[in-house]
């Protein structure tokens, strides 16, 4: 549906101003919980993305230069300034993303909790230093900005995502141009404003609309040195090998499908628990959602029974008021999602709960689809070898922990995995042989704190750096060695050989 009357323009948000120019091409932008569109977003032409990035580069170089005490305060401001606005930005995602008001504040924190690690950012950034390496040489290293970076991100994180990396490239010393997806575009601009409100000098931040067209411009501008992109994986093994080919450092994280492995010996009501908030909470939509369990024999039918039980007081619904899950972010996905269910169905595996028919408290036109459960689902179903990006989950029967660890490490995937036991031999077998870059132990959804990194293996992440941490840190920074004599007054001579210590 189209309400010409309400649509908002959505726009560039360059050296600290709204563009004002014209838009040859825009997109529209949809409240999913209506179905009704609500703005139209500018998609940047690639002209326009060379000319932010020129004016990134100039920034780019005061900002570098400016004392790191300095960079260190703004970044205190925006602390405050982003603590201060959680609520609301909170109800800017709810209404392009749909997720509800409350998990929409949980990634705004997750992603406040980044900027608090890059508040410390003279300490990230100290160096090693020696004295006397050789005669009157010290030797040191210095960490050094990038210039301009690009940030690419995708819908189902709109704050958080764009936040694992913001606060630290900007605290480094670089500056930023971020791309947010199309599709849930405003949160991004309503956070920039804040950056601008926290003192960040203009043009060290930039957020450009769009889609392919500046993605390439960002991929194919020399002055951009880095790209951190989220995405799905073929998206982000394009971006990668695009990027790397034009010479630029890049972290690329793409999909996934989650596994949580339940041993016998496992507490079965945690199991539960655990298995239905780390599959339906965002209506599955996040990187990290648990969509397969592995089900040991043994108990695969108790588990699954306490699991269907507790889908079943799940209410699905318009993400401002009281619902568990809100609607799927746009029509297409629904109708994704959806195609998945029926082919699930169709190809043999038990359908426990279908989600398909509500009951849905909102709106006719929104794009809802209530959790769904599978049990029997064999490894050749679609439902199980593709990341479906719903509530839908898979109950896998397996004989016993081998099987299960083998299975998660054939996946194409190794963003997280989860085992639930009580077995700490187990646990420990579980965490050094899974491939995987995160990994739980009686935990659904092992997200990493901002001073660890957040990362997966495999095709869920192209590129050698994690975001965040001192990953992240490393990311955006050059180190430099320096080795350096003052010489004292004895100490002359030539000499042609390698320098070495004697
Ligand atoms: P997407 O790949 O469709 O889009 C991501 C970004 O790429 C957006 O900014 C989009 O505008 C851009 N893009 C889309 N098509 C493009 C193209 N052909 N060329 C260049 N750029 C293009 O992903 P999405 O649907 O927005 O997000 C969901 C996906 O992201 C899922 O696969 C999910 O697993 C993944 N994800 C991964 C992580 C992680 O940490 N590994 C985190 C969040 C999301």
């Amino acid at each position: 549906m189209t309400e010409t009357s309400t649509i908002q323009r959505i726009t560039h948000l360059i050296g600290h101003e709204y563009w004002t120019g014209t838009s040859e091409r825009t997109a529209p932008v949809f409240n999913p919980a209506t179905g009704r569109q609500t703005g139209a977003v500018d998609l940047a032409s690639k002209d326009l993305v060379d000319e932010v990035v020129a004016r990134a580069a100039e920034a780019a170089v005061g900002w570098a230069a400016t004392s790191m005490t300095r960079r260190g305060r703004v970044l205190f401001a925006f602390r405050e300034l982003l603590n201060a606005n959680r609520q609301r930005i909170a109800e800017i995602i709810t209404s392009e993303h749909g997720k509800t008001v409350a998990d929409a504040l949980g990634e705004v924190t997750r992603g406040l909790e980044v900027v608090e690690f890059a508040c410390g950012i003279p300490h990230l950034l100290k160096g090693g230093h020696s004295e006397s390496v050789s005669t009157s040489v010290d030797s040191y290293s210095l960490l050094q900005p990038l210039g301009v970076v690009g940030v690419i991100s995708p819908f189902n994180f709109p704050a958080m995502v764009p936040m694992w990396f913001v606060p630290i490239a900007i605290a480094a010393g670089n500056a930023v141009i971020i791309k947010p997806s199309e599709k849930d575009p405003s949160a991004v601009n309503a956070i920039a404003e804040l950056w601008r409100e926290a003192g960040l000098p203009a043009g060290v931040i930039n957020v450009v609309h769009g889609d392919k067209e500046a993605v390439d411009a960002l991929l194919d501008n020399p002055e951009v040195r880095a790209i951190s992109f989220v995405g799905s994986t073929p998206i982000a093994r394009y971006v990668y090998e695009r990027g790397t080919a034009n010479g630029k450092r890049i972290q690329a994280l793409g999909g996934a499908k989650n596994h949580m492995l339940v041993l016998p010996d496992a507490d079965l009501d945690l199991a539960a628990d655990a298995a239905v908030s780390g599959a339906y909470g965002s209506a599955g939509e996040r990187c990290m959602a648990v969509s397969v369990v592995l089900a040991v024999d043994s108990v695969a039918d108790a588990l699954v029974a306490k699991i269907a039980e507790r889908v079943r007081t799940l209410r699905t619904g318009d993400g401002t008021g009281s619902a568990d899950m809100g609607p799927i972010v746009t029509e297409q996905s629904r109708d994704r999602i959806v195609g998945y269910i029926e082919a699930g169905d169709a190809a043999g595996a038990s359908l426990v709960i279908d989600g398909r028919e509500g009951p849905f408290d909102g709106d006719v036109d929104g794009y809802y689809v209530g959790p769904t459960l599978f049990d029997n689902v064999g490894t050749e179903m679609s439902i199980y070898t593709d990341e479906i990006f719903g509530p839908v989950l898979s109950v896998v029967r397996v004989a016993g922990f081998e099987e299960g660890l083998s299975l998660i490490n054939a996946n194409e995937y190794g963003n997280g995995s989860v085992i639930f036991t009580n077995d700490g031999g187990a646990a420990r077998k579980f965490e050094i042989e899974v491939e995987a870059g995160m990994v739980g132990i009686n935990v659904p959804v092992p997200v990493p704190m901002a001073y660890y990194s957040f990362g997966g293996w495999k095709n869920s992440l192209f590129g050698d750096s994690h975001a965040h941490g001192t990953e992240g840190v490393h990311f955006y920074t050059r180190s430099k060695t320096v080795t350096r004599r003052w010489p004292d007054p004895s100490h002359r001579g030539l000499s042609l050989g390698f320098p070495q210590n004697n």
